[in-house]
């Protein structure tokens, strides 16, 4: 057992449920569970370890990532895709990805999660749905799990090909009997569903254009038939994305969601830009969450999600940077702040979404999609993972008076602190678990790779 007492915090954020933001604030943790929360005269004076922040910093529970395809990072920037929409961006990058290794993909993961860590987040879900030469799941997992972040691992698929009506070429599908029987070996194998886990698995059909409905409901029912278990995929993320739905299921993604039974509180959708009124509501009454990704709709040119009317008809809604091919950054606090201004032009409204908002979105709505109630906020019993940002930046001068909002209102690239599970894996702004200047080469070499013809 050991503990850790953080102290003299000039702002602590807690999200808890007064959202109570403490000045001088202090956290006392023993091993990787929060136990007090208060000022720092209110706390104990002394711990195993003291982190002593001087009153010029805040501090904000980590932040939760919804969305994401790791093995991306290879491929950012790429000319060829840089100015397509969803399905030629798709199609311009299958054939590269059809070249990813086991290598590529630890690799890649690794990357993302430096990145994400850097900017704040503390538990992230990955979508990873191409496994072409010998890939596996367990390639992401154990790069993951040696960095040190809270990991929610979805076993993505595509297995409805070119020849047979999807968009992804053949050579990257993977026939359904072979995905559903991995799905089942990685539930068994890696899924932890007690409080505090650092690692649950999901079940992620990749799309409704590269999957059968099939494929859909087996992965419902295989998911249900295990305890936390959830279901993710991409829906309604533009406007051609709903004429496939429209041609070939005669169905709007909203119903075809609802009778693949992929709706309720242990389901939750990626983008979901043009969703229309009627799913929103149902979405609404069954718990259906939402992961927002704001960069990547605007990048790829797909609309802006009706994220205001969603939370008025209490959808779960978290905030996901998607993948580094179309964001092309992993910022999470950047996507936050990408959310805020999204809102406000959508509404044509200024109110439309307060920095705290987006920096609930990121924390608090991040855990609720993930179905978790251990993260998100600081507060006794959760797990100990919370960042700091020093405030003597040149961001964030003249912004004192709110230094809360000048997270969201001001850029912030790089958190100082970042704690997951009670362990420092970001101090003074540099990552404890890897050499990062070693990945960053690692990583280019396997991206050179990749491109080459
Ligand atoms: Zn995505």
């Amino acid at each position: 057992m050991s503990t850790l007492l953080v102290k003299q915090i000039h702002t602590l954020v807690t999200m808890d449920a007064e959202r109570r933001e403490i000045a001088n604030g202090a956290l006392f943790i023993r091993d990787n569970v929060i136990e007090q929360v208060g000022t720092t005269s209110e706390l104990p004076q002394t711990a195993d370890e003291v982190l002593d922040l001087q009153g010029r910093y805040v501090v904000l529970p980590g932040l939760v990532n919804t969305h994401h395809h790791f093995y991306q990072t290879l491929t950012r920037a790429i000319p060829a895709a840089q100015d397509c929409d969803l399905f030629n961006w798709l199609q311009t990058l299958y054939p590269i990805w059809a070249k990813l290794t086991p290598r590529a993909i630890y690799v890649s993961a690794q990357m993302a999660a430096a990145e994400l860590m850097l900017s704040g987040c503390t538990t992230a879900s990955d979508h990873l749905y191409i496994y072409p030469n010998g890939s596996t799941l367990d390639d992401e997992i154990e790069a993951v799990q040696a960095i040190g972040l809270r990991f929610h691992a979805s076993r993505g698929s595509m297995s409805v090909g070119q020849s047979q009506g999807g968009l992804p070429p053949d050579s990257v599908v993977e026939r359904e009997a072979d995905i559903l029987n991995d799905s089942q070996r990685l539930i068994e194998q890696y899924h932890n569903n007690d409080r505090h886990a650092m690692l649950r698995i999901t079940l992620a059909p990749c799309s409704p254009f590269s999957v059968s409905q099939d494929l859909m409901r087996e992965s419902a029912a295989l998911a249900r038939s295990h305890p936390g278990i959830r279901l993710h995929t991409h829906l309604a993320e533009n406007k051609s994305d709903i004429e496939y739905s429209l041609a070939t299921f005669g169905m709007t993604p909203g119903d075809y969601a609802e009778s693949v039974g992929w709706v309720g509180p242990d389901v939750w959708h990626a983008h979901c830009v043009q969703l229309d009124d009627r799913a929103i509501r149902q979405f609404g009454k069954t718990g259906t969450g939402i992961a927002h990704c704001p960069c990547s709709n605007m990048r790829l040119a797909s609309g802006m999600a009706p994220i205001r009317t969603m939370l008025h008809h209490h959808v779960p809604v978290g905030l996901g940077v998607d993948g580094s091919a179309s964001n092309d950054t992993s910022n999470l606090l950047n996507e936050a702040r990408t959310a805020f201004l999204m809102a406000r032009v959508r509404e044509q409204d200024a109110s439309a979404m307060t920095a705290r908002g987006a920096l609930e979105l990121a924390t608090l709505g991040g855990a609720r999609v993930l179905g978790r109630d251990d993260i998100g906020a600081l507060a006794p019993g959760m797990s100990a993972d919370f960042v700091a940002i020093s405030l003597d930046r040149p961001e964030f001068a003249g912004a004192l008076h709110d230094p809360v909002a000048a997270m969201i209102f001001c850029q912030v690239n790089r958190v100082d602190y970042n704690f997951i599970n009670g362990r420092k894996v970001v101090d003074q702004g540099r990552l404890t678990t890897v050499e990062l200047e070693t990945l960053v080469e690692e990583h280019n070499t396997l991206s050179r790779q990749l491109m080459e013809p």
